[in-house]
């Protein structure tokens, strides 16, 4: 008789009962883990030894789409609820309305009410140099007059240099580029007074500033810088000692105090403005300055200073 090794089981299980039960024990272990996994409770009764919790339910699982009536298919079979989505697994419909949710049904639209227009929006450039307190004066309407005018016009009527106040004889209508080098300006020249003539400038005289016209008001040519505000023409100084320096008057004889203060301003203004034109450009500077911004050559670096 040839022993096999179920018939050898058999055998001790009738001679050594005790022994059988441990080994068979034993071999039973190794059966469930050799074949696959039933739910059948052990016949014996005796509670299982706690077995791990098989991984495939234990990892997160990516987030199943839900069927129609909602009820995940995972729920519907009696297993463990599987994680819920994170907000940004969410399907996207539940993030807010498409637009295609909030266009309205084509021929279903009703067409709105006329709104009464909105008050017009002026779009003006702040200006630096007026909020920083060096010039004074406020903002204007933008100014058009046919081919001249200017967007963001500034009404000047002083400045604050060298620790005080400097007025000008009459406001001028300007940009804030002019406004800003003209505070500059002025504060060089009101230093140069103050040690030379120990006055300081009480006044700037000012002539023309915002003006349509052509250069030199001729007929033809090219508008002049001061129909875009861009250019203020200065005719003197008033000193805070009471003297009046002009430059009709005092441009001649250059070696004398007015002078010297005349040319020193006239320099100064080279190094701040791009067109400087006074006495000796042209007659019609012989009473005042001319000083612009104006763009000369393709870089608008080039400077013209007479
Ligand atoms: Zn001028």
């Amino acid at each position: 008789m040839r022993l096999t090794p179920l018939t050898l089981v058999a055998l001790i299980g009738v001679c050594v009962p005790t022994l059988a039960q441990d080994f068979l024990e034993d071999f039973d272990r190794f059966v469930e883990d050799v074949l696959p996994q039933t739910s059948a409770p052990r016949a014996n009764g005796v509670a299982a030894p706690a077995r791990q919790t098989p991984p495939s339910v234990a990892r997160p699982v990516a987030p199943t789409a839900p069927t129609p009536d909602g009820e995940r298919p995972s729920e519907a079979a009696g297993e463990p609820p599987l994680p819920r989505p994170r907000p940004e697994e969410a399907p996207a419909a539940s993030v807010g309305p498409t637009a295609q949710d909030i266009e309205p049904e084509q021929g279903t639209a009703t067409q709105p009410e006329p709104q009464p227009a909105e008050a017009k929006r002026v779009y003006q450039t702040a200006c630096p140099a007026l909020l920083s307190g060096i010039v004074v004066g406020e903002m204007l309407e933008p100014i058009t007059e046919g081919q001249c005018g200017l967007r963001s016009p500034l009404l000047v009527t002083a400045v604050r240099i060298n620790g005080r106040e400097i007025g000008l004889s009459s406001p001028v209508t300007t940009n804030c580029q002019m406004a800003g080098a003209l505070a500059d300006w002025l504060g060089e020249v009101d230093a140069y007074a103050n040690a030379a003539l120990e006055s300081g400038i009480a006044t700037l005289t000012t002539g023309t500033s915002l003006m349509c016209r052509n250069r030199y008001g001729a007929e033809g040519g090219f508008v002049s810088e001061h129909g875009f505000g861009n250019a203020i023409d200065v005719v003197g100084f008033a000193l805070r000692s009471g003297e009046t320096i002009a430059v009709e008057t005092g441009w001649m004889p250059a070696a004398t105090p007015e002078g010297r203060l005349l040319r020193q301003a006239h320099g100064a203004a080279c190094g701040r403005f791009t067109t400087v034109l006074g006495p000796e450009a042209n007659g019609e500077h012989a009473d005042h300055f001319h000083l612009d911004l104006g763009c000369h050559g393709q870089s608008c670096m080039a400077q013209i200073c007479e």
